[in-house]
């Protein structure tokens, strides 16, 4: 194979234990996994080679996000389709690396209502949380629904919902959430306060009503906040998830490394938040300048040249330029698209936060890992 080396996979060797990786947010419902961008349709649906990436860098555990409930539908359906293509899963990862059933990718899921999407409850409330009930209920005899979610208030985007639909429909969720045993999975942009004043009371049983979650537990996923707003959620006693959006900016990065170790979880939110050149956190982790990332065609100028992400040794193509590789020779491993996001970058999050915090990248890895295991019940 012809898989240049990196920093970040020599890690391997040097770890006491195997680096594994537990990607708590991806949508992977998005059209982007399968070919369609905006409104254009580029190639053929790619979820399989994706999946096959994530596995193949140590991520072995990811929590789908559930954003809606035709989404949250959707979800299941994507696992349910994932286990029974199993073996021939297997049978392709094994041509990249030795695989044992251990070690191989063990997809999960959140069910819930996105602040952005919760218009779909303005219709008939009482049917919409019946529906999302029955999912949950199937998705938990399926044994794959490990968080209700994603949940919360996005006031930077009231253009979807506003502020008092999205306050209603938070509570109502976690009016439903109460009646099921499992951790939140929660969405916070520019609404702290909101969001403190809705939850609280369930968390702490001093509504009128007496509702109490039975499940106290949660993560407010792609952290961009504050450090006050850091320290106000830190006493509600929930966990905070970071990606590369949480680690845009320098006050970005001031507020993540407060964080405490044991509340801390790893996400990538692909195809979202990938970290791009123009991150602050991109000089902490690039080790080769993005020009030497470039390599010559061959001498067939009809081959399509080949690049390589700019952190990872995995190649690279637009995302127009995807259907030429995907009936190829699968000596390789299929190439990412630029600018999209995938669970197969967990490993640049992790070392991301390993130079921010100064502790070794093992210690990270493993944390977080044990975090997002013991949060939401998965072995
Ligand atoms: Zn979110």
């Amino acid at each position: 194979m012809t898989i240049r080396s990196s920093r970040l996979l020599k890690i391997t060797p040097k770890m006491a234990l195997k680096p594994r990786f537990f990607d708590i947010g991806v949508n992977l419902t998005d059209s982007m996994f399968h070919g369609k961008y905006r409104d254009k349709h580029y190639h053929d649906k790619d979820l399989p080679d994706v999946l096959l990436r994530a596995n193949y860098n140590n991520v072995d555990r990811i929590l789908i996000t559930g954003s809606s409930l035709k989404e949250s539908g959707k979800v299941l359906d994507i696992i349910d389709e994932y286990k029974s293509c199993y073996e021939e899963f297997k049978a392709r990862l094994s041509q990249y690396k030795e695989v044992k059933d251990e070690d191989s990718l063990k997809p999960y899921c959140t069910i819930g209502v996105h602040p952005c999407s919760v218009k779909e409850f303005s219709k008939d409330p009482a049917g919409h949380i019946d529906q999302l009930r029955d999912l949950i209920r199937k998705g938990l005899d399926k044994g794959v629904v490990k968080a209700f979610g994603e949940i919360g208030l996005d006031y930077d985007r009231l253009y979807h919902a506003s502020k008092s639909d999205q306050c209603k429909y938070f509570e109502l969720q976690l009016k439903l959430a109460c009646e099921f045993d499992l951790p939140l999975f929660l969405h916070m942009r520019a609404a702290c306060d909101d969001f403190i004043t809705i939850i609280k009371p369930f968390l702490e049983g001093t509504r009128p009503d007496g509702l109490k979650l039975r499940n106290t537990t949660g993560v407010i996923h792609s952290f961009t906040g504050s450090v006050e707003e850091l320290e106000k959620l830190e006493k509600l006693g929930l966990d905070f998830s970071v990606n590369g959006c949480s680690l845009k900016t320098e006050e970005n990065l001031e507020v993540v490394k407060r964080i405490p170790l044991s509340k801390l979880h790893l996400e990538t939110d692909a195809p979202w938040c990938e970290i791009k050149k123009s991150s602050a956190c991109f000089s902490l982790i690039a080790s080769e300048p993005s020009t030497e990332t470039q390599q010559k065609p061959s001498n067939n100028s009809k081959k399509p040249l080949k690049r390589y992400h700019p952190l990872l040794p995995i190649r690279m193509v637009n995302s127009d330029k995807l259907s030429k590789f995907q009936n190829e020779d699968p000596s390789e491993l299929p190439p990412v698209v630029k600018s999209r996001n995938e669970p197969c970058f967990m490993p640049i999050i992790a070392q991301v936060m390993a130079k921010l915090l100064e502790i070794p990248e093992e210690e990270i890895i493993q944390t977080t890992y044990e975090n997002s295991c013991k949060l939401f019940k998965v072995d």
